[in-house]
């Protein structure tokens, strides 16, 4: 989709169990036909590049490369390791008034115990707003969605059912309407009860409307013979795309925000759940005024209860900086804000968070509002790190262009010489670099570097207007770069692949 149009994101996830492997082979297959159809102007092609024009589309083919290799539903770690069982799924929660697609429960990113796949692949979920997702799956012929679990030792209709029951059977029903093998789409639990599925914590925490999809069966036919993927292949292509067009026209911009329960006079909630901390480094950690129900207030007190070993302080960049701050005990921090005009601009509160560089200890927050007379809960948060990285650099001896795919621990061992970064129209000196910030440095000796950093994998900010320097995370196609030959001559060149950790001059004129 076009940059900054708010379009509908998808999954399809194949691969969960490793014993399914016409699982792996259609999201695969999905790949192939819709690069080709990009190559394409039938009209078959024009429909597909449409549709891909309305959506993001993320695909995952496997989740469980391990359990693939052997041929096993579990991971190499045994029967502890079905992918599809032990998600936190919130079960024991009341259903009636837990809103979706927040974090307000502390527990619904449990790590402990979970498998490093799982662990994985919720924090990549929780960092994105998926609207709606295909678990893939063999060993039966129907469509099935949350919730699988249910409080009570058995199947209840009443427990089982989802607020958004409606949705998922006419998303279901647009699928199995282009696919002929499938006619039934029902409830999860109805079929099998099942505690800890992906699909009822992807539901009840991140609001993504999930559908698992058992593609082929029955039971003793999970893995049917090579030769007939491709007819497999022909009765899921109508149905992918069937499935797509659906989610598009029901959210053609997403996923709705989340309903909000009714307010206290003032109120506040963290903001940017979805966005990940970078540990070691100061960020601003805003929270979010709801609407205020009566006048604005003249003062508000902020206590925030932070885990143990982060710190706070008065982020000075705030547009309404705290006034004041005061450590209440160890993890316990209070800032001051006052609006002496009355005017609280967006009622965003902004103080700077930095969190330790050991993340073993899991990141819940919490906090209290207080105002003359009255106070309020912020609902806790569970903060995730950035995912960790490694990479390899070599410096060489004299000037170094560099731009890295990640931003390195403040323990990785870095050389102590001032960076210089470009400012838009001057050179700055900056310390330490950051993810995809270019930097000449001066090295006295080359050396070797094995860095270990923070990896954000939300794509770079496009470029602003006039001379840049930049870099990529990912090798990256570019046009009308100038990169220094091996002469020392700068030379414009018309296209090139940029790789990490080069970085590269770029002119980029006013208006695209
Ligand atoms: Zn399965």
């Amino acid at each position: 989709a076009p940059p900054g149009r708010a379009v509908p994101e998808l999954l399809i996830v194949g691969g969960i169990h490793g014993d399914e492997r016409p699982s792996v082979d259609m999201p695969l297959r999905l790949l192939h036909y819709l690069v080709e159809m990009r190559h394409s102007s039938s009209s078959e092609a024009l429909a597909v590049q449409t549709l891909l024009q309305n959506c993001v589309l993320w695909i995952l083919p496997v989740l469980n490369p391990d359990g693939m290799v052997s041929g096993s539903r579990y991971n190499s770690n045994g029967l502890d390791g079905d992918l599809n069982r032990n998600f936190p799924d919130g079960v024991l929660l009341e259903q009636a008034g837990d809103s979706l697609g927040t974090f307000q429960n502390a527990d619904s990113l449990r790590l402990a115990e979970l498998q490093q796949e799982q662990i994985v692949v919720m924090r990549w979920l929780a960092a994105r707003k998926i609207t709606a997702a295909l678990h893939l799956h063999t060993g039966a012929e129907l469509i099935c969605f949350p919730y699988g679990n249910c409080s009570g030792s058995v199947y209840s209709p009443e427990l089982a059912r989802a607020p958004h029951e409606a949705a998922f059977l006419d998303l279901g029903q647009a699928y199995a309407d282009a696919n002929p093998r499938i006619s039934t789409v029902c409830n999860a639990a109805s079929w099998v009860k099942v505690v800890g599925e992906l699909a009822d914590w992807q539901y009840r925490y991140l609001g993504t409307l999930p559908l698992t999809v058992e593609l082929v069966g029955p039971a003793y036919n999970k893995e049917p013979l090579y030769c007939t993927m491709s007819s497999i292949w022909q009765e899921n292509r109508p149905a992918f795309l069937a499935w797509m067009e659906r989610v598009s026209e029901r959210y053609p911009q997403g996923l709705p925000a989340p309903e909000t329960r009714p307010d206290p006079v003032y109120s506040a909630e963290f903001r940017s759940t979805r966005e990940q901390y970078l540990p070691g480094f100061p960020q601003p950690l805003i929270l979010q005024c709801a609407e205020f129900s009566s006048a604005p207030p003249e003062a508000l007190i902020l206590t925030l209860t932070l885990p143990e070993g982060w710190q706070a302080s008065i982020d000075p960049a705030a547009t309404l900086p705290a006034l004041a701050t005061r450590l209440e005990s160890a993890s316990e921090f209070s800032f001051l804000f006052l609006s002496e005009s009355g005017d609280w601009g967006d009622r965003s509160l902004s103080i700077s968070a930095t969190p330790p560089e050991d993340i073993s200890a899991e990141a819940i927050l919490s906090g209290t509002l207080q105002w003359l007379n009255g106070s309020s809960t912020v609902a806790p948060q569970h903060w995730l790190p950035l995912p960790e990285r490694d990479f390899d650099l070599t410096l060489q001896t004299g000037w170094n262009l560099l731009a890295l795919p990640l931003t390195p621990k403040h323990s990785t061992p870095w050389p102590n010489n001032p960076l210089f970064t470009w400012a838009g129209s001057k050179f700055q000196t900056a310390t330490w670099p950051r993810q995809s910030v270019a930097f000449w440095t001066w090295q006295e000796q080359a050396s070797e570097l094995n860095l270990s950093g923070w990896h954000r994998d939300d794509g770079d900010p496009p470029p602003h207007p006039g001379w840049q320097l930049g870099g990529s995370t990912w090798p990256q196609t570019l046009t009308n770069i100038y990169r220094t030959g091996a002469d020392g001559v700068v030379q414009k060149v018309p296209v090139a692949v940029i790789a990490p950790p080069e970085a590269v001059w770029l002119f980029r004129p006013e208006t695209e």
